[in-house]
């Protein structure tokens, strides 16, 4: 095999143990297959592997690959005419969505994030209507779309069986509304509810279909606390147990799944979640917000990571992620950009530059985040929540060969004071014009603004025609839905801050 000897001036393979970033000057990986079998300077690597085609060069600074460690849809919600809402009043809102192909939708956000460094997503399918053949077929069409654009993909399908709509039983809400919503709301809502034991049932059949897959792998994805009755928090954690994939679940988002965890459960989500042994080394909890400090202690004591996805804090008025206390605990936490980010994309680059920004309490003596520690959560930490974990995150001989090569020049242009620590200059500067060349498993996927399997024109081509229609009628109804749902939806949750 000869393989690829990808060359930059500036090779950053990882962080020591302390959080350090380590750059090799002039230096290279050389990449067989879907690894990299060597790590060192570029003369070395040359002399020993001449016919090895060269990538990268003078002028460039590489990378391993971008996590983004939260994801779930393709065209935004906004994009779709769902405003930004506080997320207990988003989830009416969001009924308003038309339906758009699965495939396209998944490749719309797959060119934002591989445009932006980004090498492996944890794709959390939040619901998908129809029986088990349905939902496994839909789960199919986005992963198939994940490989056909060759994006690396942790891909769940959510566990949920209760209270759809708010943080109690679908039929207490029903039971709320005035009588002409009653029959529509009970229809939209049962035509997504598959039952659990057929929920399992998608994870397995997922799971022995990519069995194997170099780029794909399927994880358990319990929804959140409210979604999940203690029944299905058995499941979840029984799921784990027989196949030993990990997990990862939306938790303590927003002051509202805090109130719901202390009335159902006497004391916190976190706890709760313990007591079903679902606080772990394979757990990753998404959002976190508002954990306690005990919560981050039990968190760090079981080894479980966190994912901070700051831009859909800020849009769904969920709260601020105490980052910087998570950091001192020493909680790996990965960077999730959510439905979008704060220019509604999935710009990896501008999420970490969002993350390291935000986290600057007033106070000269006030921690705030490092910018290697933000590159190390979107990396090493990234993979360490996905069923990648040590396998990618990193250059080093063995891993697989997942890499972003930037242009410079092109991040600093036209002047950049060198005595800048690099890694600060890529988190406060780097855009995604800069990103030259992406690599996945060995693979050029992205070069010079194209996508080397997938014609990006044509996927947009595609999406503006096949939405540039009238509403079906299913698409009206919802609309309608939508619209006569906000007020009982916000009615049900006044007072709930007020302890009433
Ligand atoms: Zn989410």
């Amino acid at each position: 095999m000869t393989g690829y000897l990808v060359l930059a001036d500036h090779v950053l393979t990882g962080f020591t143990a302390d959080g350090t970033p380590e750059i090799l000057e002039n230096a290279g990986v050389l990449v067989e297959g879907e690894r990299i079998v060597a790590v060192g300077p570029a003369d070395e690597l040359r002399r020993a592997h001449p016919e090895a085609a060269e990538i990268g060069g003078r002028g460039r600074f590489l990378m391993p690959g971008l996590v983004n460690a939260h994801h779930h849809v393709g065209m935004t919600p906004f994009q779709m005419g769902a405003r930004d809402q506080p997320l207990e009043l988003w989830f009416p809102e969001r009924l308003v969505m038309r339906d758009v192909d699965p495939r396209l939708d998944t490749l719309y956000s797959a060119f934002e994030m591989i445009a932006s460094g980004v090498t492996t997503v944890q794709h959390l399918h939040s619901r998908a209507p129809g029986d088990t053949d349905a939902v496994v077929a839909r789960a199919e069409t986005i992963v198939g779309a994940y490989a056909e654009i060759g994006m690396r993909v942790s891909y769940s399908f959510a566990l949920r069986d209760q209270n759809r709509m708010i943080y109690a039983a679908d039929e207490d809400f029903v039971a709320m509304l005035p009588e002409p919503l009653r029959g529509p709301t009970m229809a939209y809502l049962s035509g997504f509810g598959l039952p659990l034991a057929e929920q399992v049932a998608v994870f397995h059949a997922l799971r022995g279909r990519y069995e194997g897959d170099p780029l794909i792998a399927i994880q358990i994805a319990p929804s959140n606390l409210h979604w999940l009755s203690d029944a299905a928090l058995e499941s979840a954690a029984r799921m784990a147990s027989d196949t030993g994939a990990p997990m990862h679940m939306h938790l303590l988002e927003t002051p509202y799944q805090r109130d719901y965890a202390h009335r159902r459960s006497g004391g916190s989500a976190v706890a709760h979640m313990d007591r079903f042994g679902l606080i772990g080394p394979q757990t990753t909890i998404g959002h976190g917000v508002w954990m306690t400090p005990d919560d981050l202690a039990l968190v760090r004591e079981r080894g479980a990571c966190l994912c901070h996805n700051c831009s859909s804090n800020l849009r769904l008025k969920s709260g601020r992620l105490d980052l910087n206390a998570v950091l001192a605990a020493d909680v790996p936490t990965a960077i999730g950009i959510d439905e979008a980010g704060i220019n509604d994309d999935r710009d990896m680059l501008q999420e970490m530059r969002l993350v390291l920004t935000h986290h600057r309490p007033p106070g000269h003596d006030a921690p705030a985040p490092s910018a290697a520690q933000v590159l190390r959560m979107a990396t090493e930490h990234g993979a360490a929540t996905t069923p990648f974990a040590g396998r990618i995150g990193r250059l080093a001989p063995g891993l697989l060969a997942d890499l972003v090569l930037l242009d410079w020049p092109a991040v600093t242009r036209p002047w950049q004071d060198p005595r800048m620590p690099l890694v600060d200059v890529l988190v406060r500067r780097a855009k995604a014009q800069a990103v030259e060349a992406v690599m996945i498993g060995g693979r050029v996927v992205y070069a010079e603004g194209r996508f080397t399997r997938v014609d990006r024109e044509d996927v947009f081509s595609a999406l503006a025609a096949a939405l540039d229609r009238p509403d079906t009628t299913a698409e009206d109804e919802r609309r309608r839905l939508a619209a006569a749902l906000l007020g009982p939806v916000r009615d049900f949750y006044r007072g709930w801050l007020d302890g009433g």
